[in-house]
């Protein structure tokens, strides 16, 4: 009996993440994303997953028993988030030979993608639209210990009308493809964020407007009524949830914060009007202003048809002529990068081109920290480093302050207090 159950530990234990350790880590400098501020000499002490001690090196002396990184050279910023990604599927995938992608190898998909994201310092993401519930699967994977991967914020399907955005387009209708998200009017788009919860979202994403890679959709055309979406809005929030909403078209976008989704994704085409309601519903944009140059450069031999590199082309540059409109509007921003229409693990490439489009490079960095940690409500303890936050933390070479792109290049990655990358 006792042999059975030291071998049930034995197997319990074997599946838990990796106990995190005690920590005293020290670095040339780290960002105070809250403070706005670069800290000389840093040394922070790390405990059971949660940072507990932040000080200077000369006042702060290691703890007993504690294992002492030190990181010359290199600047500590909290772990990036991305709140735009869809780990299951890959850029480089032929467009038609993806679609052929069972539930299950979408999953091993994500599974391959959810590593690559956390070595590229994302500790932190926001799975926006998931056939099968593929990457709550993976969430749950990571939770357990059983896989490496960011902490994921994970939709079900994304919420769609028949024949929008984010259903299934491209067979005829006898072969009677529907996307599991597809939902019709208010009750219905309801209950359809009931389900994504009773399967394990903890997010939910609607399609607004047409868009880029879908067949016969309009980007800049309306898909939900406000009705619809309030209704999906109402429903989320009573059970604790934040609603990501996809929208390009101008009309679609002030529909989407009237309704009272928590962020709008894309927002190409933006007025002033858009950036007031904005500003007025606390709305979050999250605009993936880097993807265009990877799809413009590679859609084609990726096999990408033509009516979508066309909508492509007309979306990119309008959609960076809103960023700047935003940010100097003072609209709130969060990163997001829709990772899988470029390569998985690039994501920090988005964030020299939201310097180049306005952002200060500190603006860009608390968008993809605490500005994404409090549209998550978790700014109490994500998105920066300060006493008893988890100690998701990341190092870079030289200072990111002066040069955004040193960011491209995480050497050191640490999420929960354990240590997944120190090169
Ligand atoms: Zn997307």
């Amino acid at each position: 009996m006792r042999a059975i159950t030291a071998a049930v530990a034995a197997i319990v234990m074997a599946a838990l993440p990796a106990t995190a350790k005690d920590f005293y880590l020290t670095a040339d400098a780290m960002i105070d994303v809250i403070g706005g501020k670069r800290v000389e000499n840093p040394a922070i002490v790390v405990r059971d997953g949660r940072i507990v001690a932040i000080g200077d090196q000369a006042d702060l002396s290691p703890p007993e028993g504690a294992e002492r990184i030190d990181l010359p050279g290199k600047t500590l910023l909290p772990g990036f988030m991305d709140m735009h990604v869809h780990l299951q599927s890959d850029a480089e995938t032929p467009f038609f030979a993806s679609m052929s992608f069972s539930i299950p190898r979408q999953t091993v998909v994500a599974v391959k993608n959810a590593r690559r994201t956390l070595m590229a310092g994302f500790t932190t993401v926001r799975n926006v639209g998931a056939a099968g519930y593929t990457v709550i699967a993976v969430r749950d994977g990571v939770i357990a210990g059983d896989i490496e991967g960011p902490r994921i914020y994970a939709t079900g399907p994304a919420l769609s009308i028949t024949g929008g955005h984010c259903d299934n387009n491209f067979l005829p209708p006898e072969k009677e493809d529907v996307a599991d998200g597809v939902a019709d009017g208010p009750w219905a788009a309801r209950a359809k964020v009931r389900e994504n919860i009773k399967y394990g979202a903890n997010a939910i994403k609607l399609c607004a407007t047409g868009g880029v890679f879908s067949k016969g959709t309009k980007v800049g055309v309306q898909q939900y009524t406000v009705e619809e979406m309030k209704a999906a809005v109402d429903e989320a929030h009573r059970r604790g949830l934040t609603v990501a909403a996809h929208a390009h078209g101008t009309d679609g976008i002030k529909a989407a914060i009237v309704a009272g989704v928590d962020s709008v994704e894309h927002a190409s085409f933006l007025d002033d009007e858009g950036v007031a309601l904005a500003k007025q519903f606390g709305t979050y944009f999250s605009m993936d202003i880097y993807n265009t140059e990877y799809t413009l450069t590679f859609g084609e031999q990726n096999g990408v048809p033509e009516e979508n590199l066309n909508k492509e082309r007309q979306v990119s540059k309008a959609q960076r002529a809103s960023f700047t409109k935003a940010v100097e509007g003072g609209v709130k921003m969060v990163f997001g990068s829709d990772a899988a229409i470029y390569p998985h693990g690039d994501n920090a490439k988005q964030f020299a081109r939201m310097v180049q489009f306005g952002m200060t490079p500190l603006q860009a960095l608390q968008a993809a920290t605490i500005n994404a940690a409090t549209l998550l409500k978790r700014e109490n303890n994500l998105g920066a480093i300060r006493e008893g936050y988890f100690a998701d933390i990341v190092a870079v070479d030289g200072d990111p302050l002066e040069d955004i792109s040193v960011t491209e290049d995480v050497a050191f990655v640490m999420k929960d207090g354990v240590i997944y990358k120190n090169q």
